[in-house]
């Protein structure tokens, strides 16, 4: 693993989901094959495999200091891209950091992760009058999670802090995305446990090779996604769990 401490310029981008987006890494230790942030290594000049290099933004806290006073407040999304909660967390904190001064600024956050991590975090995230946790999950089937989200947490332990978060007064958000094989398990693996769900299909080409290797290809057809995404939406919806397909 290459891991190189560096100054950003800047830290909140403008996003297009949400008004900011706040990375403090560069490369993801979770190494999930289908990852769009793949796209990063054409601009950082990295070689190394996906998942086998990150960049740390040691200037983080600094520049959120002062981008904060000079920017129109807006809901930032910790992250767009790159896990805020991946191993190097636990060491680094930027994460944590931010994530203080954003409640001290009373600005509005949203965290995307799919790490249990983000409990270690919970009296800062309960500080803030708006923040909202979303999970990224896509199967309940370890097996397929294996192949396709390698370094990051079970699925399990995802549902378990989406239900810890909800009990603690936070508004929790499952996006299934992409829709994987055994998704279907989580109709009854985020009950109770979040406020709203997203659906999104496969989209990006780095996965074709794993279901090719492992005879899935049949999992990346459209009618695949459709099915699959149509058949979730109906179930959460019938438990009255808000349900959105985006693709
Ligand atoms: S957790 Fe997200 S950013 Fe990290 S490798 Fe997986 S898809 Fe990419």
């Amino acid at each position: 693993m290459n891991i190189r401490e560096i100054r950003a310029k800047n830290i909140l981008s403008k996003s297009q989901i949400y008004d900011y987006a706040l990375n403090p890494y560069v490369g993801c230790q979770h190494a999930c094959v289908y990852c769009y942030a793949k796209f990063m290594k054409r601009f950082t000049g990295h070689k190394e495999p996906w998942g086998k290099f990150v960049d740390v933004k040691i200037n983080a806290q600094e520049l959120l200091e002062c981008e904060v006073k000079k920017k129109k407040v807006g809901r930032v999304w910790i992250s767009g891209v790159c896990d805020p909660y991946q191993p190097l967390e636990r060491k680094y904190m930027i994460t944590r950091r931010c994530l203080g001064l954003l409640a001290e600024a009373d600005w509005p956050f949203t965290i995307q992760t799919k790490s249990p991590l983000v409990l270690r975090d919970l009296e800062l995230i309960k500080r803030s009058k708006d923040a909202e946790v979303c999970f990224t999950i896509t199967t309940t089937d370890e097996r397929i999670r294996k192949i396709f989200e390698p370094g990051a947490p079970p699925s399990a332990k995802r549902t378990e802090a989406l239900a810890r978060l909800r009990s603690e007064g936070i508004r929790t958000l499952a996006m299934i995305a992409p829709i994987l094989l055994g998704a279907e398990g989580l109709i009854d693996g985020l009950q109770g446990k979040v406020d709203q769900i997203i659906v999104d299909r496969l989209n990006y080409h780095y996965a074709d090779w794993a279901y090719r290797k492992y005879g899935l290809e049949w999992a990346m057809e459209d009618g695949f996604f459709r099915n699959k995404a149509d058949e979730l939406k109906a179930a959460f919806e019938e438990e009255g769990i808000p349900c959105k397909i985006v693709f």
